[in-house]
């Protein structure tokens, strides 16, 4: 077999078999295939696609190439959720104990925060003490003893999606919905759940920014983890703005746990409801009605915020500051933004958002630029709030004063201002299982 010949297949529209698939990605993580030679197939890839037995295929070709994780020391049904991303997103802090308090077993890896968006092991590790890379054992004893455990993704889980990431990022290919589909799909085989509840984000905010092409690719990405044997199903949900008000480690953790009080943001407690009673439908607790209903209850009772304080305890954190978030450190400096006119907040450019929290110590520079945990933003409007000129619509957070200006400049850049109210759009756009796309607006 030569690699010449398989770019020269897919240039021309064919499908690659399986066999064909394997060896390329075999070759391309031994280093036998050179990137000039994988570049070029991605490109062919980008304009002329790949057939749903060829995106299995690779998918598969690329979980195998690391460890896959064998979860059976864990009893029961294991769910994991994934979200492709978004600014304000602390879905997983709030769904994770939910459903653990109704009694599905979460052991779940999560990443780090990517340009915009933030991550949720970033969020988890604002808390003092707490550990995000435990080894094996000690990951399955927590998810045994508490139902849940979130940890960093394991150094070799599916080495071969992270070099084929990096190569599409400096190749323009990023934006494939089968590439995509295939990387963020053989990082979930490689974990090694029961079933998969994908969470894709659509909106100004997120990776793919119509509905359409969020429906494409949850598809795909459901007909791959079903064809792989896991119960999957996909929620469209939006990420047009920032998902709930805040934005930033620690105060997005603040906000899970408020939420989980009973106390979170409409939009944040509706979803995160949302996204539960799917994971927990997926682990046939009942009908989707039923598992909303537990999931509330869950809230109710304080019995999901117990699972969190008990995590976040089993894996070395302070869980005072759970209990009382008052006691979370603060940042030293906060700055006020106001509203520059009257009128409706008629668009709030999520990743604009994003960008500008990163640029308060948020987020991350360079890969090797430390987080400032407390530096963020609080957002006191939202699209569709009429706010009066010189009203605080937003207050910034940081470690250090200078960097205030050209965050607040961003985030005004973010915001429009206009005289209509603008129409009210959907939390959840669709949802999309292995037969059926019920849209939901
Ligand atoms: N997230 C991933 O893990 N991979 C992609 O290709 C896009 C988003």
């Amino acid at each position: 077999m030569r690699m010449y010949d398989l770019i020269m297949k897919k240039r021309n529209g064919e499908a690659l078999t399986s066999e064909e698939v394997q060896y390329m990605i075999t070759g391309y993580v031994e280093g036998n295939i050179p990137d000039y030679q994988m570049s070029a197939f991605l490109m062919a890839v980008y304009f002329k696609g790949m057939s749903q037995e060829e995106t299995l295929s690779m998918t598969q070709a690329v979980a195998h190439s690391g460890d896959m994780v064998d979860l059976s020391e864990i009893e029961g049904f294991k769910i994991d959720k994934h979200s492709t991303g978004g600014v304000g997103d602390k879905t997983t802090l709030i769904i994770a104990p939910i459903v653990a308090a109704c009694g599905v077993k979460v052991a779940k890896m999560s990443g780090r925060g990517l340009g915009h968006t933030g991550g949720t092991v970033d969020k988890l590790e604002s808390i003092p003490g707490l550990e995000t890379s435990l080894d094996q054992k000690r990951f399955f004893e927590v998810v045994n003893k508490t139902g849940v455990c979130v940890i960093g993704q394991s150094g070799n889980l599916a080495p071969a999606d992270k070099k084929l990431y990096a190569l599409r990022d400096v190749t323009a290919t990023v934006d494939s919905i089968p590439l995509i589909a295939v990387s963020i799909m053989s990082k979930k085989l490689a974990a090694g759940n029961d079933g998969i509840l994908l969470d894709v984000k659509t909106g100004s905010g997120a990776f793919m920014k119509t509905v359409e092409d969020s429906i494409a690719l949850a598809k795909e990405m459901v007909l791959i983890g079903e064809n792989a044997g896991k119960k999957t199903v996909a929620l469209i949900t939006d990420m047009d703005i920032p998902l709930g008000h805040n934005i930033g480690n620690s105060l997005e953790i603040i906000e899970a746990v408020e939420t989980l009080k009973g106390n979170g943001p409409s939009d944040l407690t509706e979803v995160c409801l949302q996204l539960a009673a799917n994971m927990l439908f997926l682990a046939q607790k009942g009908s989707i009605e039923e598992c909303l209903h537990m999931a509330k209850e869950a809230i109710r009772t304080g019995a999901a915020l117990e699972r969190l304080i008990a995590m976040v305890e089993a894996q070395g954190g302070d869980a005072s500051v759970i209990r009382d978030t008052d006691t979370f450190a603060k940042a030293p400096f906060n700055h006020p933004v106001l509203a520059a006119k009257s009128g409706y907040i008629t668009s709030m450019d999520a990743e604009r958002c994003g960008i500008a929290s990163a640029m308060l110590g948020a987020g991350r520079e360079t890969k090797e630029s430390t987080l400032d945990y407390t530096a963020g933003i609080i957002l006191s409007g939202k699209t569709g709030d009429y706010v009066k000129e010189g009203q605080l619509i937003a207050t910034l957070f940081a470690s250090d004063e200078r960097l205030f200006a050209s965050a607040e400049k961003r985030y005004l850049e973010a915001v429009e201002i206009g005289e209509e109210k603008p129409k009210t759009k959907p939390l959840i756009y669709a949802r999309v299982t292995r037969d059926t796309v019920e849209t939901l607006f």
